[in-house]
């Protein structure tokens, strides 16, 4: 029997006994141990890009001057065999990103990034899934990712299917339905709500902040991480016409 499982035994046996103690013990040792060979997985010795050690406010800084660069079409020059090498022993992204799927959205070229820098995750309608919370805490937990954001867009198909739902009772086949079911509450609380613009573009910024707070709150890696100050989760939102990030949450 191994470690693990002789503790899951013992603490079946005994409800605050000095064998449930010592069983507890083992499994908060376990679980030590396993972020320990986590972060061995992400960077042996010293993190491979000094310059992504930031602060959660100089993580925005860089994400912002990196959008100036892509907007204004002065994107830097990439050399990808430089880097290579560097990135082989492991990694230590300075931001992660919640983006929607959407292929005109690209987080690394809106932000001139390179490999190593941003920690990606993408579903349709940019919102917190089970899994994409488990990557999220990998990202801080064990990377020391100082910065979250959550990025929406202008004109999310996702957020438009799920007005239409809203509104003229559409429904949508096969699993395209439960990203739907996920977005509605923003809908229905920008529907309820004044809004400029468009119903669309309402719930879209009120689904980029709600999957904001959901980050902030989130038990028990990534809220403890915000009360420590160590990290810090906000929004965006990527315009498709301009390519500007605007950080509305
Ligand atoms: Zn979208």
């Amino acid at each position: 029997m191994c470690h693990v499982c002789a503790a899951k035994d013992a603490l079946n046996k005994g409800v605050g006994t000095p064998t449930r103690r010592a069983a507890l013990g083992a499994l908060g040792a376990f679980s030590m141990l396993g972020i320990s060979a986590m972060a061995g997985m992400a960077h042996a010795k010293s993190p491979p890009k000094l310059g992504n050690v930031l602060s959660p406010d100089q993580a925005i800084e860089r994400l912002l001057e990196g959008n100036g660069r892509y907007t204004s079409g002065k994107t830097q020059s990439r050399s990808f065999a430089e880097t290579r090498a560097a990135l082989v022993g492991g990694q230590n992204p300075y931001a992660a990103i919640l983006s929607c799927a959407d292929s005109r959205v690209s987080p690394e070229l809106c932000f001139d990034e390179e490999r190593g820098d941003l920690f990606v995750t993408r579903v349709a309608g940019n919102y917190v899934t089970p899994d994409i919370l488990a990557s999220l805490e990998y990202g801080v937990a064990v990377l020391n990712t100082p910065l979250i954001m959550v990025m929406g867009h202008t004109s999310c198909g996702a957020v438009g299917a799920t007005v239409n739902a809203l509104e003229k009772q559409a429904e949508f086949p096969g699993h395209i339905q439960s990203i739907v079911t996920a977005l509605m509450p923003a809908a229905r609380a920008a529907a309820a709500g004044p809004h400029k613009g468009s119903l669309v573009q309402a719930a879209t910024i009120e689904n980029i902040k709600q999957n904001v707070q959901r980050l902030q709150e989130a038990t028990p890696l990534l809220s403890k991480a915000v009360q420590e100050s160590k990290l810090k989760v906000i929004g965006g939102l990527y315009d498709l016409e301009t390519g500007r990030v605007e950080v509305v949450a």
